[in-house]
């Protein structure tokens, strides 16, 4: 089996860590994932600079990244304008995304869910690019907790065929069987896990056990948990390689060099990072085999 593995670290990742990190190093970071082996990287958020200054300067960063032939990078649209510079921009695949609930929507993207579907709808119109739709807070909620499966199929039926699906657990509450038993529900190509509870790499083999093929990741398990400030956010990269590589599943990644890129990281924040095998070192290493 082989999966795609989505590097969210330069766009989920770093917009929500505290530092604002320059273009230029935005760039080198997506790089460096690329020639790690990553098959898709989401490089950018086209957003306001002003209201989300960690995303600032999303042009710079695309313009100077080197491209790949096998990277697919892909960017973050909210809006028919954010899609007017994506498509300045040239990049591969877009990403639009919406919550699964009214009060996420509302806090989230200052939308109703009817809005914020109507906003995905608008851009997928526009797009002559592959298309991802990821749905945030499929399994809970930060206001309106546990969200009802039948809510998220009907959600996601209405771009199955249009885009790729992707469902998010963006609080991490998910536990593997609801994972398994939502993916098949909806038949989404893609899963995004985060590891809030400690639950996030279960998550990740019961989404493919389930059907799905592609798994979003970020680098040194970058990017914290929203609405659960001390706790962290997405699975790490380097960690679900080691443990699906182990699984015999193909992810095409250097593990080694995926642990020398959170290792640059690490030193370029000035803080231990989240995951797990950067810091552990994978096994067996290439140094004693
Ligand atoms: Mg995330």
């Amino acid at each position: 089996m082989r999966v795609t593995l989505c590097e969210v670290g330069p766009r989920d990742g770093l917009q929500n860590e505290p530092e604002s990190l320059a273009p230029g190093v935005r760039a080198e970071l997506i790089d460096r994932l690329a020639a790690a082996g990553l098959a898709r990287v989401e490089a950018v958020s086209f957003v306001r600079d002003d209201r989300v200054p960690q995303m600032a300067g999303a042009e710079e960063v695309v313009a100077a990244i080197e491209r790949r032939a096998d990277t697919e990078y892909s960017g973050l649209v909210l809006n028919e304008r954010g899609f007017e510079r994506f498509r300045a921009a040239g990049l591969e695949r877009v990403n639009a995304t919406f919550a699964a609930t009214e009060s996420f929507n509302r806090a989230n993207g200052n939308a109703s869910l009817e809005e914020a579907l109507a906003r995905v709808d608008a851009i997928l119109a526009l797009a002559d690019v592959p298309a991802t739709v990821t749905i945030s807070v499929c399994f809970g909620c930060p206001f309106e907790g546990p969200v009802d499966p039948g809510r998220v199929a009907e959600l996601a039926a209405r771009f199955t065929g249009r885009a790729e699906v992707v469902l998010a657990d963006t609080i991490g509450v998910a536990t593997p069987s609801r994972v398994r038993a939502l993916v098949e529900r909806t038949g989404a190509e893609g899963f995004h896990g985060h590891n809030t509870r400690n639950t996030g790499y279960a998550n990740c083999l019961a989404a493919l056990d389930a059907g799905a093929r592609v798994l979003d990741a970020s680098v040194g398990g970058l990017g914290g948990c929203p609405y659960a400030p001390r706790a962290t956010g997405n699975v790490a990269t380097e960690d679900l390689v080691y443990l699906l590589e182990g699984e015999g599943i193909e992810t095409g990644v250097d593990l080694d060099a995926l642990v020398g890129v959170s290792a640059w990281l690490e030193g370029l924040l000035g803080r231990t990072l989240e995951g797990y095998v950067y810091r552990a070192g994978s096994w067996p290493s290439s140094s004693s085999s």
